[in-house]
């Protein structure tokens, strides 16, 4: 397998796409089935305020995830800040650093200070052992994130939550159509909050929702996302509006309907990346777990510069280069990002590895075998022509050295 051009585009050669790869390109469901719901329910002008797109929607979820309550929202941010509250948390909560920014932020938002914790040595998941040293007189509750997809430790999670009288509480943005242990992602902790925004595998174009099995915080994130409104007159709490509307529930259920296919097409091309990357010295898959349900969604690689003569940094280079828009997800680690800077630089070792190790590659119903083909032998020749490519960049090196492994902001 060889390209037909001797050079890659970043040392002079065409890009080998003449259209850009993205990660995330959203999922359209089915188009048809969208549209059928979108006359309708224009035609019914009930467009919002617990619709009956949203009633469907919120009840197929549930069903599907195997939990007795799916509460939908207008996005996944407003999710979390409305199960943050819900669940009373508040002083302070363990999170990790290496996440997408809105985890922390639903935190901070509400005055509650995000204690950022490192993860796993092996892995990329909250590390038990540091949450453990991170607890404090005024830890509330602790917010793990089911990164790329894959289950955090979540018995060991509620092991310390208990032991520790902690509420807890998943970011299950990744882990729709995952499972742990044979059971769905979306039925542990306290309550786990999803994602339906447009980058995500199930899309209602913006959307999210709180799935919980208990019945006290199911009803108590209903009152906070319509105003606190328990009934025509009466306002029960202080709530928002953070409804989701019928357009949104209606692209929901034509992307469930296609669900199947969508995780059929990311299964498919994992199974291509692992065929194209296999082989490749330094370079490190991240698979998923065949014994569990998973939405294949998160291609994700790992960068030894050591072995692999090329480092992640410059590799990005060279797929851009290429029209190969792979994504540093998440780079540099939000406690590294204004406004949790203040925190001291240079903080949890290996939230800062994976941060500067990592890779997301394009997937999804839009890419295709024969795309792959061509993204592995990209990387492949990067590896090969490490040295010309070094040569022609001329990079900095990062040094790293020995870090505490967690840090609580300062208010
Ligand atoms: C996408 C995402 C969110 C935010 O969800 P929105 O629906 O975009 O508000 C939160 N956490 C993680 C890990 C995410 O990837």
């Amino acid at each position: 397998m060889t390209l037909h051009r001797s050079q890659l585009a970043i040392l002079g050669g065409t890009p080998i796409f003449s259209e850009k790869l993205y990660v995330g390109r959203p999922n359209t469901g089915d188009r048809q089935s969208f549209i059928r719901r979108v006359n309708d329910a224009l035609d019914r002008r009930w467009l919002t305020n617990d619709g009956p797109y949203v009633q469907e929607f919120e009840q197929r979820v549930a069903q599907f995830l195997g939990v007795r309550h799916c509460v939908t929202t207008c996005n996944g941010t407003a999710g979390l800040q409305l199960a943050i509250r819900a669940l009373g948390l508040e002083g302070e909560v363990i999170v990790p650093s290496f996440t997408f920014v809105a985890t922390p932020h639903a935190l901070q938002w509400q005055g509650i200070t995000p204690c950022f914790c490192d993860v796993q040595p092996d892995g990329f998941h909250l590390d038990p052992a540091a949450i453990e040293a991170a607890i404090t007189s005024k830890t509330t509750g602790i917010l793990g994130v089911h990164l790329w997809g894959r289950p955090c430790e979540i018995e060991r999670l509620q092991f310390l939550a208990e032991q520790h009288n902690l509420k807890l509480l998943f970011d299950a943005a990744h882990a729709f159509g995952c499972s742990y242990h044979g059971r769905m992602i979306g039925g542990f902790g306290d309550a786990e909050v999803l994602s339906f925004h447009a980058t995500k595998v199930l899309s209602t174009l913006e959307g999210g929702a709180i799935a919980t099995n208990n019945d006290a915080i199911a009803r108590e994130v209903r009152l906070l996302r319509n105003f606190g409104f328990a009934d025509g007159d009466t306002i029960a709490s202080v709530g928002i509006n953070a409804k989701m509307n019928e357009i949104s529930a209606a692209m929901g259920l034509a992307s469930l309907e296609r669900l199947d296919a969508v995780v059929e097409a990311n299964r498919q091309n994992y199974d291509a990346y692992r065929t194209g990357l296999a082989g490749i010295n330094g370079l490190r898959l991240y698979m998923y777990d065949e014994s569990e349900t998973n939405s294949y969604y998160y291609i994700v690689i790992e960068v030894d510069e050591q072995r692999m003569g090329i480092d992640r940094d410059t590799l990005l280079q060279v797929l851009h280069a290429e029209n190969v828009i792979a994504r540093r997800y998440f780079y540099p680690g939000c406690h590294r990002v204004p406004p949790y800077t203040f925190t001291k630089a240079g903080i949890l070792p290996q939230t800062e590895r994976l941060a500067s190790c990592t890779l997301s590659l394009p997937t999804g119903e839009t890419v295709g075998a024969e795309d792959i083909r061509k993204i592995c032998q990209i990387i492949s020749q990067a590896s090969e022509d490490a040295e010309k490519i070094r040569w022609s960049l001329k990079r900095k090196h990062f040094v790293r050295s020995d870090y505490p492994t967690s840090i609580c902001l300062q208010k």
